[in-house]
C-alpha cells in the first residue's frame, strides 16, 4: 500500500477516537520515528510504498494508539524542557506545566551558584535533570519510592549529561532528611479520587496511579510531609517549590503559612490554573 493512502486509512481509523487535529499529530509522531521523515518527505515522495514488515510495524502502532496507550510510552520517550527522556509504565509523562515549576526554580535559582536541590517523587527524573543541565553549579539529589522510575531517572541522567545523586526512599516514611539543601522540589500525587471523572482515559488507564492519586480525605498528605521536613532541611535563604493541585492552591498555602513559611507565591500555569506554590523558610 501506499504511504499516502495508509495516512488516509490511520488518520481515519484514529478519529474513531481522537480529534482530527490530534489525529494528524500522532501520525506525523509515528513518520518521525518509524521512517526518519517529517511531513516533507512524505509530500515529495507520495509514490512510496510501506513494505510488508513497516506495515505490520505501523498497524502495531495504530492498535495501541486506538487503545488510548499514550504515544510516549509507545516509543517509550517523551520531550521535556528540551531534552529528551525515557519514559514507561512506572513514570509519569512529563507535563508542560511542569516545565513552567522548572523555569520558576531556574529563573529565581540561576545566580545562586553551588546551591543543593532536593527532588522529592522525581519519577522519570525531568525535574532533577532539567535543573542539573540548566542550573550547571548545583549539586542535585533526587528522591523515589518506585525502583522502576529510578532506574529510568538514573538513565536520563546518564542521556542527558548530567550527574544527579538519586535515593530510593519512601519520603512519607522519612523522619528527617540526610542533609540540608537550599532549594527543595516536588511534584508530589495530588489528584483526588473526586476529580477521576475529569481525567482522560489515555491518563487514567496507563499513567501509574501511585504517581497520581492521594486519598480524598488527605489530599495535603505529601504537601504536610515534605513542608515539614524541609523546615529543618531548608538552609535559612532557603525555598520551596510545588507543583500543586489547581483545585487547592488556597488550602495549599494556608498548610505552608501554618508550618511558618515565608513569602508565598501562589502562581498559575499556561492554561490560567493555579499549578504551582513557592516559599521561603
Ligand atoms: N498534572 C498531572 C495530571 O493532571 C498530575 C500530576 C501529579 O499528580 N503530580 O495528570
Amino acid at each position: 500500500m501506499k504511504l499516502k493512502e495508509y495516512r488516509t486509512r490511520f488518520i481515519s481509523r484514529l478519529a474513531e477516537v481522537y480529534d482530527i487535529v490530534e489525529a494528524e499529530s500522532l501520525f506525523s509522531i509515528v513518520l518521525k520515528e518509524l521512517k526518519g521523515w517529517g511531513r516533507v518527505d512524505l509530500a515529495m515522495n507520495p509514490d512510496v510504498s510501506l513494505t510488508t514488515v513497516e506495515h505490520q510495524k505501523w498497524d502495531l502502532v495504530l492498535e495501541q494508539l486506538l487503545k488510548q496507550v499514550p504515544i510516549q510510552y509507545i516509543f517509550g520517550k517523551a520531550h521535556f524542557y528540551g531534552m529528551e527522556f525515557e519514559v514507561s509504565p512506572s513514570t509519569l509523562i512529563p507535563r508542560p506545566e511542569t516545565e513552567e515549576l522548572v523555569e520558576m526554580v531556574v529563573h529565581e535559582n540561576r545566580q545562586k551558584g553551588k546551591i543543593k536541590i532536593l527532588d522529592i517523587g522525581t519519577g522519570s527524573g525531568c525535574i532533577a535533570v532539567s535543573l542539573a543541565k540548566n542550573l550547571p553549579t548545583a549539586q542535585v539529589f533526587a528522591i523515589d519510592v518506585s525502583a522502576g522510575a529510578l532506574e529510568a531517572a538514573k538513565r536520563n541522567a546518564a542521556h542527558n549529561s548530567v550527574e544527579v545523586t538519586f535515593w530510593q526512599e519512601d519520603i512519607l516514611a522519612l523522619k528527617s532528611l540526610p542533609t540540608q539543601f537550599d532549594v527543595i522540589v516536588s511534584n508530589p500525587p495530588y489528584v483526588r479520587h473526586v476529580e477521576k471523572a475529569e481525567i482522560k482515559p489515555n491518563v487514567l488507564e496507563h499513567e501509574p496511579h501511585l504517581a497520581l492519586f492521594v486519598e480524598d480525605t488527605d489530599p495535603l498528605l505529601f504537601y504536610r510531609k515534605i513542608a515539614g521536613l524541609g523546615k529543618s532541611a531548608l538552609n535559612s535563604n532557603g525555598r520551596l517549590y510545588f507543583e500543586i493541585n489547581q483545585y487547592l492552591g488556597n488550602e495549599t498555602a494556608a498548610l505552608l503559612e501554618d508550618l511558618g513559611y515565608k513569602n508565598i507565591a501562589l502562581k498559575k500555569d499556561l492554561f490560567g490554573n493555579y499549578r504551582m506554590i513557592s516559599c521561603s523558610v
